[in-house]
């Protein structure tokens, strides 16, 4: 008999171009995350089944055996650490990059820089490494709107056309890292569970590799 495997996924993006890797893999959700209220979402494999999380808990979900995988932002990964975690599989979903970005045309501002992000850990990290002090502003959303109060000097988020930036009267800086969706694997799961998250691993891979062929 073989366990259980718990998937944890977010709603929106990451679900939506996970969703044909899954199927390709021979996993289909028995129901939609966007319409069902339901958290626990059983598939067509009795011996799988999805959680619906917030994707900034994915990681965490991972790590404390909450879930057995998962699939979660680069940029998340970055800002969690890790810990607990393997990360077999780059999906080569959700593509971004994560950026310093700033009022377009202006020059950069003399002194301590504020910078608003949720990502307070890799924005440290990122000007620690340059040797530049800065003061942080921990925000959780909507940080393009920061510099046009007056509250900060710069926005560190994730940018995939620049339409917002451009919307909001701001530019692209700095880039501090190619983001792409991860699929994660708790440590204990890969052990106990091997067989089976090996072959999911190994389908999913497949799964990556022929959509790149398209
Ligand atoms: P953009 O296409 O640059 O205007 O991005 C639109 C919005 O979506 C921005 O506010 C970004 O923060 C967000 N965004 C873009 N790509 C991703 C992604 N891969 N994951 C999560 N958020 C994203």
């Amino acid at each position: 008999m073989s366990a259980t495997l718990t998937i944890a996924l977010s709603k929106g993006r990451i679900f939506k171009e996970t969703l044909p890797l899954l199927a390709h893999a021979g996993i289909v959700p028995a129901e939609d995350p966007e319409t069902s209220r339901k958290l626990i979402l059983a598939t067509n494999h009795p011996d799988i089944r999805l959680v619906i999380v917030r994707a900034a808990d994915v990681p965490t979900y991972v790590q404390y055996a909450g879930a057995d995988l998962g699939v979660t932002g680069k940029d998340v990964l970055m800002e969690h650490g890790g810990e607990g975690l393997y990360e077999p599989l780059d999906l080569r979903i959700a593509c971004c990059r994560l950026m310093v970005a700033g009022p377009a045309g202006q020059p950069e501002p003399a002194g301590r820089l504020r910078i608003a992000t949720k990502y307070v850990t890799t924005t440290h990290r990122y000007y620690a490494a340059r040797g530049r002090q800065v003061e942080i502003i921990k925000l959780y959303g909507s940080m393009e709107l920061a510099p046009l109060v007056g509250m900060a000097d710069r926005i560190v988020d994730v940018v995939d056309t620049g339409g917002t930036l451009r919307a909001n009267g701001l530019e692209p800086l700095e880039h501090i890292a190619d983001i792409s969706s991860r699929l994660v694997v708790n440590r204990a799961a890969m052990k106990m569970k091997s067989a089976q998250v090996k072959g999911l691993i190994q389908r999913l891979e497949q799964a990556v590799a022929s959509r790149g062929k398209v």
